[in-house]
């Protein structure tokens, strides 16, 4: 059956609460099927490899934000440096470390999300609470200036259990308050709470999600 990406796009749209951001999760899907929902009007899509992403940054028009969400490995970095808006994905200190460099060689500013691994699940990505703590309290992260770190970024876990994803996305919701209050009290741009995809945007916007990432939902199944 054919899906209707525009109407889908619109009945997500109607149940965000106004200051949400609905990134659509192209991964996997065609260029022209992805046109379906620029052409109804989408901007920000998101996407999780790095070949894919690039071929697509080339084939679209060029006023998308384009959004990175997989695991990113170090020696990729260099090749979404010059255009992506927001790595969702950055989950270690080398990660941090490379994304700054290959942002100072494009002579621009990448702004990234700390990926947290909240999840009851080995195969998540993500720094733990701790690890992250860690990072933060290390601090090597201010003497980067081509990079700014805007919120912070998890999946629950992939379970029908709704009050566990509830209370993995109250987890997330109360260490972004923990690391705002101590980390970036006086930084405005410190605001982004990216939780929250198909099955389960409608509890993250319940918890404090202002960034939802929705794939199948928008798109249809993928086929891998
Ligand atoms: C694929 C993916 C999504 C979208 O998942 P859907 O269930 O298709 O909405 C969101 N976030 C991340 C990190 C993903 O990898």
């Amino acid at each position: 059956m054919e899906v209707d990406v525009a109407s889908n796009l619109r009945s997500i749209q109607q149940t965000l609460p106004e200051g949400v951001e609905l990134v659509a999760i192209s991964k996997y899907h065609i260029a022209d099927h992805v046109m379906k929902a620029y052409d109804a009007g989408q901007r920000i899509f998101g996407e999780s490899r790095e070949q894919e992403l690039v071929e697509k940054a080339e084939k679209m028009p060029k006023d998308i934000e384009w959004h990175f969400i997989g695991h990113l490995q170090r020696n990729k970095v260099k090749y979404i440096a010059p255009f992506i808006h927001l790595i969702h994905s950055m989950d270690s200190p080398r990660l941090l470390a490379e994304i700054n460099k290959q942002a100072e060689k494009c002579n621009r500013t990448i702004k990234v999300l700390l990926q947290l691994h909240i999840a009851d699940e080995e195969t998540k990505y993500g720094m733990t609470l701790d690890e992250c703590r860690a990072m933060l309290e290390e601090g090597t992260w201010r003497d980067y200036h081509n990079i700014q770190i805007v919120g912070i970024m998890m999946m629950a876990s992939n379970v029908d259990d709704r009050a566990q994803i509830k209370g993995e996305f109250q987890l997330a919701s109360d260490f972004f308050n923990e690391v705002k209050n101590k980390y970036f009290a006086n930084e405005p741009s410190f605001c982004e709470r990216s939780w929250g995809m198909s099955h389960d945007y409608d509890i993250a916007v319940k918890t404090g999600s202002n960034m939802v990432r929705v794939g199948t939902a928008i798109f249809g199944a993928r086929e891998y």
